[in-house]
């Protein structure tokens, strides 16, 4: 049925890069056989899946919507990947996203764009707008994502949909093509906080691959979101986000949502997260300079395009001419920034500094989640905004995530859910966030908006 939607709507939408519809079909036939013989399956065995794609699932070509990678097939699976096809989901395809995951609009995929199932004139949110796209639209009824800068939790916001950033380092990192190894987080984009809450338990847990994965056991999600109960909850309202940044429907829908919490027994205060205005300044500069080292490895050599001058080729102009026509504009402005930044001359002045806020937006977690249990704003500042509205302005791109990039700079985890119609019939999102390891948190909250 998904499989027939796809080719209903997808022309259209352009949620997919790939789908690679024999290989669900025999993991759904698969599924089938393995329960008519009685065999105890996963609660998401033959719930089929699409996945990002800037996830590696081997044999199945993956290019982080780059041309770079174009015709590159993996040899091998991303944890998660092996995760979900152990547990027997079907992988419907892989979606399109901002290449390399640098983007809020999903314009900047080197294989054209995706549009919004809500207004086909508008924006699916970005980076992983095809994931956001496919849930949306009924072409698949979980996804996976990536989350560096808010790329799960803005594109749910613009689609309806809902999206959980976990906690750094819970979900294994190995086979996701790095964009910015400290900020990077795979997890799962979903119709409901029930789905997110099961496909998140399937596919986090520690991985000896990863060396920055926790050894936590896995938390208990689903139950937390089945509780609905958030009685004696706090909930802590940020005053950096809020007012003129946000549009007033948005605004409003955010208010109303937490009205319904407070209705069901939560408690609802105002906190202060002082440094919250350094944010988008100190992301745009640490996510670039670790994207320009992580994407140093592109080098015409190893994968995919390999781009030969004419005239007497040598291994370094193969790799200009490699990368000058390999990389889309965006990505070349972040590997100037991030090489700039990280220069002998410029380190302390830019990465340093940079590194110095990303502690103080820690500490003003730390201190807020002394008062509060969970902290709420809206996701993003607007609803969907129209295709090629930002295209050129890559500052005013960059200011969609001013609510989402704190979670990435302090590690702590985030959800995403609608929280109803605003400006012209289109989704509105709120957000919650947790203590790093308290998501669990998230699922209470949201299971309880649901
Ligand atoms: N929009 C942000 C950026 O362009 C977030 C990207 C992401 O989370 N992958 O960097």
């Amino acid at each position: 049925a998904h499989l027939d939607r796809i080719d209903a709507v997808d022309g259209d939408l352009h949620a997919f890069l790939h789908v690679s519809r024999d290989e669900a079909l025999t993991t759904a036939r698969d599924v089938d056989t393995r329960r008519a013989a009685g065999e105890e399956l996963h609660p998401l065995a033959g719930v089929p899946v699409a996945v990002k794609d800037v996830v590696v699932t081997e044999g199945i070509p993956t290019t982080a919507a780059s041309k770079i990678l174009e015709g590159w097939v993996p040899p091998y699976d991303a944890t998660l990947v092996e995760k979900l096809r152990a547990a027997g989901l079907p992988i419907l395809g892989k979606t399109n996203m901002d290449e390399f995951a640098m983007g809020s609009s999903t314009e900047n995929s080197a294989f054209g764009l995706t549009r919004n199932p809500w207004d086909r004139e508008r924006i699916p949110g970005g980076s992983g707008g095809g994931s956001a796209a496919a849930v949306g639209a009924f072409e698949a009824p979980l996804a996976i994502g990536t989350d560096t800068g808010g790329s799960i939790r803005q594109p749910a916001s613009v689609t309806g949909t809902v999206g959980v950033k976990p906690t750094y380092g819970s979900v294994s990192r190995y086979g996701l093509i790095a964009m910015a190894s400290s900020l990077d987080q795979a997890g799962p984009v979903t119709r409901t906080v029930a789905d997110a809450a099961l496909l998140h338990e399937l596919i986090a847990g520690h991985d000896a691959r990863d060396s920055t994965s926790l050894t936590d056991p896995v938390g208990a999600y689903a139950a937390a979101a089945g509780r609905k109960d958030v009685k004696g909850l706090r909930i802590g309202v940020i005053e950096q986000l809020e007012g003129e940044a946000f549009a007033p429907e948005v605004s409003a829908r955010f208010t109303e949502s937490l009205s319904l919490l407070e209705q069901a027994g939560a408690e609802i205060v105002r906190v202060s997260c002082p440094n919250f205005g350094y944010t988008l300044g100190a992301y745009y500069l640490i996510m670039p300079s670790e994207a320009s080292s992580n994407l140093a490895k592109f080098d015409g050599m190893r994968f995919g395009l390999r781009v030969v001058p004419e005239e007497s080729p040598t291994a370094e102009s193969v790799m200009k001419a490699t990368r000058g026509q390999g990389f889309g504009d965006e990505v070349k402005r972040r590997i100037l920034l991030g090489t700039y930044a990280l220069s002998a001359g410029y380190y302390d002045a830019y990465y340093g500094s940079a590194q110095k806020v990303r502690t103080l937006v820690q500490r003003d977690f730390a201190s807020a989640f002394e008062k509060v249990d969970v902290l709420a704003s809206p996701t993003a500042p607007t609803v969907a905004f129209r295709l090629g509205e930002k295209v050129d302005d890559p500052l005013a791109m960059y200011a969609n995530d001013i609510a989402t990039i704190p979670a990435n700079l302090a590690g702590v985890p985030g959800i995403s859910l609608p929280s109803g119609l605003a400006e012209d019939g289109l989704p509105a999102g709120i957000q919650f966030l947790a203590p790093a390891r308290g998501d669990e948190r998230l699922y209470q909250v949201g299971g309880a908006l649901e």
